[in-house]
C-alpha cells in the first residue's frame, strides 16, 4: 500500500479537508501515476453534496487527472515510465457484457467502475484525483499529447470527452446548427469542439457576459436565455442542442428551438428530473437524449482531435487550499472556464 496526500469531503455539508488515503499495491497490469493536475468538475460537487444520492465519507473526488507514469506492473505493455498520461471518469468495467465487448465500456451493463465513489473490484470505494498518486489498470489510462500543457489537458478527460462524444455521435459538422446551453466547464469545450468539427455554433448562456469569450472560442452566435426574445428568434432552428446546465431548465422552451428531426442531448445532470411535455417532441419529430462520458477509445480519439485542432481547456489553476472557494464560484456560474488543482501543492 502507498499512503498518499489527498483532499477529501468529510460529509455532504462540511468543506473538503486535507487527509491521506491508501493506494493499492501495483498488480501486473497496473500503472502508478504521479498526478500533476486535477480538474474540478461540477459532478465532483454533485457527488460530495449527495445531489445524486447518498455516498460514503470521507470521499476524495476528481476525475480529470493528468500526470506522469511513476511505476508500472510487471506485465504492462501500453505505458512506460515517464509517459504523460490521463485518467477520466472510469477506471474499469466488467469487460464481458455486450456493451463492453462492443467498445462502449462507459455504458457497461454491470456499471463501469467510476474513478471515485464507486465500488472497486476489491470491494473498496474508489478515491479520485484530488490526490498526489493514483493506481489504474493500464487500458483505462489515456495518452496525453505532448502539445497540450498538462493543466489545460486535465479537463479534457471529462469535460472534453463528455461533449465530444454526443457531438460526434449526432454528426455535428458542416451544415449543422449546434447550440450549447451553459458556458461552464463542459460548455466551453463543446463550443470549441463543435466549431472544430465545422458546425455553426450558438452559445445559449444566462446572460451575454461570456459573449466575447464564446466568440473567441469559436461560437458564431451568442444569445442570452434571460431574454424571452431569444426563444422566439431561434424557434425551429437547431439540429442539435447540447445541454450542459447543472440545474433544471424549462425543457419545453428549449425543445421548441429544434428544427425537423433535431435532437436535444442532456449531458447536464441536475439533482431533480427534467420534465418534458410530449407535445414539445411531436412537433418537428424531435428527440430528447442523454449521453454519458465516452469510451476509452473515443477519449483517446478526442485527445488526439484536440491536439490536432489546437484545442484545450481555459483554466484557472489553484492550490488545493482553494478547492472550497472554487466550489462556491462554480456554483455561482463564475468559472472561466475550469478550475484545475495544482497537485504539487498537496505534496
Ligand atoms: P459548470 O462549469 O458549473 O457549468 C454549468 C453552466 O451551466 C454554468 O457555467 C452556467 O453557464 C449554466 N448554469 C448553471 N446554473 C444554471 C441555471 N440555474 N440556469 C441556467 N443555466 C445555468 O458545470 P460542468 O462541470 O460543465 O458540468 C455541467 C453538468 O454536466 C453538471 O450537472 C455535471 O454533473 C454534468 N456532467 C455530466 C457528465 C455526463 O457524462 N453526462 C459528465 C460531466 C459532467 P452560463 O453562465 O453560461 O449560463
Ligand atoms: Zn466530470
Ligand atoms: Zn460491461
Amino acid at each position: 500500500m502507498l499512503t498518499v496526500n489527498a483532499y477529501a469531503a468529510p460529509s455532504a455539508t462540511d468543506p473538503l479537508v486535507p487527509t491521506t488515503i491508501e493506494r493499492r499495491d501495483l498488480g501486473p497490469h497496473d500503472v502508478l501515476i504521479e498526478i500533476r493536475y486535477a480538474g474540478i468538475c461540477h459532478s465532483d460537487i454533485h457527488t460530495v453534496r449527495g445531489d445524486w444520492g447518498a455516498i460514503q465519507y470521507p470521499q476524495v473526488v476528481g476525475h480529470e487527472i493528468v500526470g506522469v507514469v511513476a511505476e508500472i506492473g510487471s506485465e504492462v505493455t501500453l505505458h512506460q515510465l515517464g509517459d504523460r498520461v490521463g485518467v477520466g471518469c472510469m477506471v474499469n468495467s466488467c469487460r464481458e457484457c455486450e456493451n463492453c465487448l462492443s467498445g462502449d465500456e462507459n455504458y457497461c451493463l454491470n456499471g463501469n467502475t467510476g474513478t471515485y465513489a464507486s465500488r472497486d473490484l476489491d470491494g473498496t470505494i474508489t478515491q479520485g484525483g484530488y490526490s498526489t498518486h493514483i493506481v489504474v489498470v493500464e487500458d483505462f489510462v489515456l495518452k496525453v499529447p505532448e502539445s497540450i500543457p498538462y493543466e489545460a489537458a486535465a479537463p479534457l478527460l471529462c469535460a472534453g470527452i463528455t461533449t465530444y462524444s454526443p457531438l460526434a455521435h449526432w454528426n455535428a459538422g458542416p451544415g449543422t446548427r449546434v447550440a450549447v446551453i451553459g458556458m461552464g466547464g463542459l460548455g466551453h469545450m463543446a463550443v470549441q469542439i463543435a466549431h472544430a468539427m465545422g458546425a455553426d455554433v450558438t452559445v445559449l448562456s444566462q446572460s451575454l457576459s461570456k459573449q466575447d469569450d464564446g466568440l473567441r472560442l469559436g461560437a458564431d452566435h451568442c444569445f442570452a436565455t434571460s431574454d424571452p426574445a431569444t426563444f422566439t428568434e431561434l424557434r425551429n432552428h437547431f439540429d442539435l442542442i447540447i445541454n450542459t446546465v447543472s440545474a433544471v431548465i424549462d425543457m419545453d422552451a428549449y425543445l421548441r428551438l429544434l428544427r425537423l428531426n433535431g435532437t436535444f442531448v442532456s449531458v447536464g445532470a441536475p439533482a431533480e428530473p427534467l420534465p418534458v411535455k410530449v407535445f414539445s417532441l411531436f412537433g418537428n419529430r424531435r428527440s430528447f437524449a442523454g449521453s454519458g462520458i465516452g469510451s476509452i477509445r473515443e477519449t483517446q480519439e478526442m485527445l488526439d482531435f484536440c491536439a490536432e485542432h489546437g484545442i484545450a481547456s481555459e483554466v484557472e489553476v489553484i492550490p488545493a487550499s482553494e478547492i472550497n472557494a472554487a466550489y462556491e464560484r462554480v456554483l455561482a456560474s463564475d468559472v472561466r472556464y475550469r478550475f484545475v488543482i495544482d497537485v504539487d501543492t498537496l505534496r
